[in-house]
């Protein structure tokens, strides 16, 4: 089956692979006061997200482990795009995120991150592209609760 991409699949393509490619915040941070483990298991995608919380602030999150380009790439483009913000909007952006991916509405104000709207055509890879999201928001509601440890 071919699937027929318009210019801006196009472009949005190029940023999901090079965010693959080159992934940003990769890794685990050594000052991780938070960390979350998810799994993905219809795909495979394996994801550890750590994150640095002072404040109520992201100060740095970083992301490890392997799994498909839309699991990875999405894990990247959430870093780069939490990376600073207070726990409270970042938790409004996994909600932004993930109305863009499971409802028909139009992204709202997501930035690079609306590269990943199109998964919506292909039900399959919508685990793959929120589970960094959720292990985000688990990890903060980990935190708040004071558990520093948690897994799915
Ligand atoms: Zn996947």
């Amino acid at each position: 089956m071919t699937v027929g991409f318009s210019v801006e699949d196009e472009l949005y393509r190029e940023l999901i692979l090079d965010h693959y490619r080159n992934p940003r915040h990769h890794g685990t941070l050594p000052e991780a006061t938070v960390t979350r483990q998810a799994v993905n298991p219809l795909c495979g995608d394996e994801l550890t997200i750590t994150l640095q919380l002072h404040h109520g602030q992201v100060k740095d999150i970083a992301f490890a482990g392997k799994g498909c380009s839309i699991s990875q790439a999405s894990a990247s483009m959430m870093c780069d795009s939490v990376c600073g913000l207070s726990t409270g909007y970042a938790q409004e952006m996994v909600g932004r995120f993930r109305a863009m991916v499971l409802s028909d509405g139009s992204p709202d104000d997501l930035g690079d991150v609306e590269a990943l709207q199109g998964v919506k055509r292909y039900p399959a890879r919508i685990k793959c592209a929120v589970l960094p999201w959720n292990a985000l928001s688990d990890a903060i509601t980990d935190a708040s609760r004071g558990n520093q440890r948690g897994s799915t």
